[in-house]
């Protein structure tokens, strides 16, 4: 039995391990495929308080060392569902008599682990754009993430793919670094704020690139274009450029916790900074939940909050 059993290796996952260990609580945490998280991939992280440049596997490989030094188990198996024990209703609210027990169950394919609160921590994947050289150009010219990689792309030009508020956001925060930024939309109207598509509108080195689509990345060692095609006037061509900033929509990986937790419409677990969900005892932390700033500060702090509330919660409290 443990006492927090956390769902997700990626930094709010790890994070909230740190906490939950150093509050003298037993935790596990399950991860499906590398711990770290979307980080891993991130070939420089330069945007982390107080440590200057490190790349994503290095930073991943000492906060995993950090969190099983302290006692941390980990287990690389995906988490099927969680279950609720019953009875349940008691604990946290005046008595202390369930405390001892196992309140949730987290299934894997081989076993079942018993655990007192539980953090959801999956986080999320960005939808890719599916087309060719996207994936050999990864970390080569082609970002996820304008605010992680914005400024290695500082003098050059860069295009930005989708319509919604992330790719808006991308585009803003480029136009501050980048020569020139070049806003793709498949439509014409863009699905983000009209707010910024106006500030945008306005920025000389913004162009907006409508009603067109994104054929192929193009590049050797490192992007170097992207082909597109107008679909009203039917024409393809070719922008030079050094990044591709894809922004076509995110996936948050909630599926199990579907029926357990409350998501909401783009399927995030609703909880606020504390990490309390529509279930008590369990916490989302990270990109799973339903926040703002998606950022690597903001998966460690998020990981904080929720392990310190679940620690509050296996202590008795509500
Ligand atoms: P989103 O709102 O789902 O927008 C995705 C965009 O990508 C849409 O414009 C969509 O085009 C386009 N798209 C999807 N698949 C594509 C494909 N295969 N090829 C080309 N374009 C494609 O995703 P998001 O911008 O990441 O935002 C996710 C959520 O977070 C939204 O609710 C958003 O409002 C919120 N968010 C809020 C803020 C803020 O409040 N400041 C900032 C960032 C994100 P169509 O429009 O044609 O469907």
């Amino acid at each position: 039995m443990y006492d927090i059993a956390i769902i997700g290796g990626g930094i709010a996952g790890l994070t909230a391990a740190i906490y939950g260990q150093r509050a003298g609580k037993s935790t596990i945490v399950f991860e499906k495929m590398s711990f770290g998280g979307q980080i891993v991939s991130s070939p420089m992280v330069e945007n982390y308080p107080g440590i200057a440049a490190i790349s994503g596997s290095e930073f991943t490989e000492r906060l995993l060392e950090q969190a099983t030094s302290l006692g941390a188990e980990t287990m690389q198996a995906e988490v099927q569902g969680v279950e609720k024990e019953v009875p349940f209703a008691g604990h946290g609210q005046g008595g202390d008599e369930e405390v001892s027990k196992a309140l949730f169950r987290v299934r894997t394919a081989k076993e079942v682990f018993e655990c007192r609160s539980v953090v959801l921590a999956g986080g999320m994947e960005r939808r890719l754009l599916g087309v060719s050289g996207e994936e050999r150009l990864k970390g080569a010219g082609v970002s996820y993430c304008a605010t992680c990689d914005g400024m290695f792309f500082k003098g050059r030009d860069v295009a930005v793919v989708g319509g919604g508020n992330t790719a808006l956001e991308d585009a803003e925060f480029l136009s501050e670094y980048c020569k020139r930024v070049y806003l793709v939309h498949r439509r014409e109207t863009f699905r983000g704020e009209e707010g910024t598509v106006r500030r945008l509108a306005e920025k000389e080195n913004v162009e907006f690139v409508l009603d067109t689509v994104a054929e192929e990345i193009l590049g050797g060692q490192a992007v170097e274009g992207i082909r597109l095609c107008n679909k009203k006037e039917d024409k393809c061509f070719v922008l030079n450029v050094s990044g591709v900033f894809v922004a076509v929509g995110q996936i948050p990986k909630n599926e199990p916790f579907a029926s357990l937790v409350k998501l909401d419409e783009a399927g995030f677990v609703v909880a606020g900074e504390d990490g309390r969900t529509s279930v008590p005892g369990i916490f989302a932390a990270g990109d799973c939940r339903t926040k703002h700033v998606r950022q690597l500060t903001t998966a460690a702090a998020d990981g904080t909050a929720a392990a310190l509330a679940a620690v509050a919660w296996v202590n008795g409290g509500k």
